[in-house]
């Protein structure tokens, strides 16, 4: 087959089944998870003025290298979101809700990122955020319902791991005394750590590149530059998520990309996915975030999860199989009329879902059409139905049951009154 004129573009997919269910299927459980835990849903627009971003830091890869920005016809610059926080804080300032001001979402992202399994340009994301309370037990309950998705879901291979990076009464202290250290072991560093270094020391942390990491292995840790009251925030924390069983490792070198981040963070990483980009989801505390964005002091928390991720890492586990995908019925049509027509319309008025073939097919070729479909039942009508004002139905899988008083689950055809239909086909599905 020759290539298509146009591909979609690099980093992006079309998302066909059995990925597009699989996808609705985890937001529909993630929408039952959050209303029990008290969350409304927020549908943010896909893009912001490009400010909106640059508060989330300068020195963070989503802003500094990675939005879609451009100008719009108004002269505008506007950017498409690489993620939700940033535009619900915005929200929050705009509309200035009562608080605690507890929300979730999902949709779409976008970074231009080098594109790989498992990191595309767009992605999409699910999550929450709760503005307006400092409580470290709401981290917790974050955290908890974080974990239950993905519970729910049914994977088991992967990691909680947290940390406080404490306020920012306590970053100045930290900091230099990070900054020291690597300065102490320039030599050892990358050049992009190097250049990281001068603009946000905490990143160096994170960094993936094998040198980096090493020198980063041995680097002072926030945990003891946390003040009294972070520390007794992240002690909280770590009770709260022992009483909800939750297992947890504290990582001190895990600092999450954006500037605005204090207190707690996490993430959950997959041991079924490749090391780069194994972070199932994460979040944390965004104490400083909504004022940046020009409102009030109010704290924040919040995580938000892959989908794609979750999906592939699924995949691995081999959990959360895709919803089936078969009609209920299939109609086999040979008449020269509207029958065909009729009865897809009727059975699915009726709720049930059906299907047919098209183009005047053979009966052959319908009947084939039919088991191809895997759907349990086949209606079949044809020119002796019609007189009999009639239609057959016929059992095509052993699953589907069988007609009253016959042997059950062998494969079955018979005749029922026309009006019979939907009863019969009800009879045969249940
Ligand atoms: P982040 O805001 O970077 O912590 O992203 C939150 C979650 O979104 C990550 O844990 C990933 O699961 C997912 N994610 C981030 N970037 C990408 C991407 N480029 N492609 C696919 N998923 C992503």
């Amino acid at each position: 087959m020759a290539r298509a004129e146009f591909q979609s573009p690099p980093g992006t997919r079309d998302i066909t089944e059995p990925d597009a269910s699989r996808a609705r299927q985890l937001i529909a459980l993630f929408a039952e998870e959050a209303r029990r835990a008290g969350f409304g849903r927020i549908e943010p627009p896909m893009f912001e003025d490009v400010g909106v971003f640059v508060r989330l830091g300068e020195a963070s890869d989503v802003v500094s290298k990675e939005l879609y920005a451009f100008e719009d016809k108004g002269g505008r610059t506007i950017a498409l979101r690489p993620e939700f926080t940033a535009s619900v804080c915005r929200a929050f300032v705009q509309h200035r809700p009562l608080t605690p001001w507890k929300t979730w979402y999902e949709g779409p992202a976008f970074r231009y990122d080098k594109p790989q399994k498992g990191r595309y340009r767009q992605f999409a994301q699910l999550g929450v955020e709760v503005i307006g309370s400092d409580d470290p037990d709401i981290d917790t309950e974050v955290i908890a319902l974080a974990h239950r998705l993905l519970q729910r879901v049914g994977l088991t291979g992967h990691t909680l791991i947290i940390n406080s990076l404490g306020d920012f009464a306590d970053r100045p202290g930290y900091l230099s005394a990070l900054t020291d250290y690597f300065e102490a072991r320039i030599g050892e560093l990358t050049d992009q750590a190097k250049a990281t270094l001068a603009i946000n020391p905490l990143r160096v942390l994170d960094s993936k590149r094998p040198g980096d990491a090493a020198v980063a292995e041995e680097a002072p840790t926030i945990i003891d530059h946390l003040s009294a009251e972070a520390s007794a925030a992240f002690e909280r924390v770590k009770d709260g998520l022992a009483t909800l069983d939750i297992p947890f490792v504290v990582n001190p070198r895990l600092v999450r990309g954006l500037d605005y981040y204090t207190r707690t963070t996490f993430e959950f990483a997959s041991d079924s996915l490749d090391s780069a980009q194994n972070a199932l989801g994460g979040g944390g505390r965004y104490d400083g975030l909504v004022e940046a964005l020009g409102g009030p002091p109010e704290p924040g928390v919040g995580f938000s999860i892959g989908v794609d991720r979750v999906l592939l890492a699924s995949d691995a586990e081999g959990v959360f199989p895709a919803p089936p995908s078969s009609v209920d019925v299939w109609v086999v049509a040979t008449t020269d009329g509207t029958d065909g027509l009729g009865l897809v319309h009727e059975l699915r008025s009726a709720g049930i879902a059906a299907d047919r073939a098209y183009d005047g097919r053979s009966m052959k070729a319908q009947m084939k059409a039919a088991n191809r479909s895997q759907a349990p039942v086949a209606v079949i009508v044809g020119e002796d139905e019609v007189s009999a004002g009639t239609v057959s139905v016929r059992t095509m899988r052993s699953a589907a049951g069988s007609a009253p008083g016959s042997d059950a689950g062998t494969p079955q055809q018979f005749q029922v009154d026309r009006s019979k239909l939907i009863e019969t086909v009800r009879s045969l599905l249940s």
